[in-house]
């Protein structure tokens, strides 16, 4: 896309880039994002957790006949009476092995689940209820004609398109798409998404902390969500505070899809990001009314979408949540709704909030006489990562909110569904 990223956002009712509500900011960003639109085949296998680009539209009818759905007798519905019968039974169908005969009035034939319906039968009694004396079976009253009996189709019926292009891949369209007995699909090809930490103060693992210095932990927890994602991930590396270091880096990022980068963009350090940026491509600095993760830039520097995250890795893992996921998902060609579902559930303590401001605090999802309830874990610091470990869930905390009081419903994002 060459269209300017400042027009695109420019059309978004209610846009602040100094004050950015966090709806606001997810729609910004759609607004400007175009899909990867080549693809590759693929055995379904391989297909896990990728998108579809393809119909797929059955050759057969999935059962290909009908067959039934419990071990018993097929009978003919027609013989089943207001008292008992007793038929004869004729030959036995088994699954993969079915009854060559048909059968004709007062004639059964033993049955196996999965094996195809005799010519004639319609019914299939189960064999707990029966009483069998070498070929006689005795049925008791009460059957219903046509039960037990699984008709040709009803899975998945020839011609009718059952999956459509952009949909995920997961293990039951795996399995699905095997029963129609396809080796290969067509998906989207993989989001390339580089990503790189800044700052002067980080080390790398393996290194010695200097004074002052920490661990680069951002690169790990980005490395982690972007793995559930099944994106392909280039790892950058560190990259210090440096404007001809940055240039490079953001240069050698600028050929794949997204760009992701954690620091830098906080209002001390955003000045000479930003005029480093103006040359290398399109990006805006945001201050977004949430908590964690206020500042935030967002742009095109060549091919690829840039994403510069806050440097805090609480805020860091908030914003990958809340805005990249999604942007990266819709990047994917995924077209079914993504969106993180919110849960109501009731606070079991009071929590503090001002109006004018997203929070995502994070909770911890319990269940107190069976009922669940969730609490805060605590210390509430964007520096805090223990914070996102104790968590289970995110505590939302709407943008016009105020004070939580302990009992109110609150919403929560499950954490385990955000992949
Ligand atoms: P910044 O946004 O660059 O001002 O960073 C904000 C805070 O996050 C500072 O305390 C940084 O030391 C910390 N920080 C930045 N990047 C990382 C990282 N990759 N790993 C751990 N902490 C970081
Ligand atoms: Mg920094």
């Amino acid at each position: 896309m060459t269209a300017s990223i400042a027009s695109a956002v420019s059309c978004i009712d209610g846009y602040d880039p100094e004050a950015l509500r966090v709806d606001k900011a997810r729609e910004a960003i759609r607004a400007c994002l175009a899909p990867v639109k080549e693809t590759e085949t693929v055995s379904v296998r391989n297909s896990l957790g990728r998108v579809l680009a393809q119909d797929i539209v059955p050759a057969i009818n999935v059962p290909g006949h009908d067959n039934s759905a419990m071990d018993g007798w097929a009978v003919r519905g027609s013989d089943l009476g207001v008292s008992q019968v007793t038929l004869r039974e004729i030959g036995k169908a088994f699954a993969g092995k079915p009854f060559q005969g048909k059968i004709g009035p007062k004639e059964c034939v033993r049955i196996m689940t999965g094996a195809v319906m005799p010519e004639g039968a319609d019914t299939v009694v189960v064999q707990e209820i029966c009483k069998a004396e070498g070929e006689r079976i005795t049925i008791p009253a009460g059957q219903k004609a046509g039960q037990n009996v699984r008709a040709a189709g009803e899975d998945l019926k020839a011609g009718m398109a059952v999956l459509k292009p952009g949909q995920p891949l997961r293990a039951a369209e795996l399995g699905l798409i095997a029963s129609l007995g396809i080796g290969e699909v067509k998906v989207r090809r993989r989001l390339r998404v580089a990503f790189f930490s800044t700052g002067d103060e980080l080390a790398s693992i393996g290194t010695a902390l200097k004074e002052g210095e920490v661990y680069d932990s951002n690169r790990y927890t980005l490395h982690g969500m972007l793995s559930r994602l099944g994106v392909e991930i280039i790892d950058m590396g560190v990259v210090r505070d440096d404007p001809a270091a940055l240039e490079k880096a953001f240069r050698a990022a600028s050929r794949h899809d997204a760009i992701l980068t954690t620091g830098g963009v906080s209002v001390g350090e955003a000045d000479f990001i930003k005029q480093m940026m103006a040359k290398l491509g399109e990006v805006l600095f945001w201050k977004i009314a949430m908590r964690p993760g206020r500042p935030m830039a967002f742009g095109k520097v060549g091919n690829a979408f840039l994403f510069g995250l806050p440097g805090n890795p609480v805020a860091v893992m908030v914003t990958f949540y809340q805005f990249v996921r999604d942007a990266l998902l819709f990047l994917s060609g995924r077209t079914d709704d993504f969106a993180i579902p919110l849960l109501k559930v009731p606070s079991s303590m009071a929590i503090r909030k001002v109006p004018g401001r997203t929070e995502y605090q994070r909770g911890i999802l319990y269940r107190e006489n069976g009922d669940w309830k969730v609490r805060t874990t605590g210390q509430q610091g964007s520096g805090v990562l223990r914070s996102m470990s104790e968590a289970n869930c995110f505590i939302v905390l709407e943008h016009e909110r105020g004070k939580v009081e302990a009992g109110e419903l609150v919403s929560v994002q499950l954490m385990d569904t955000l992949a």
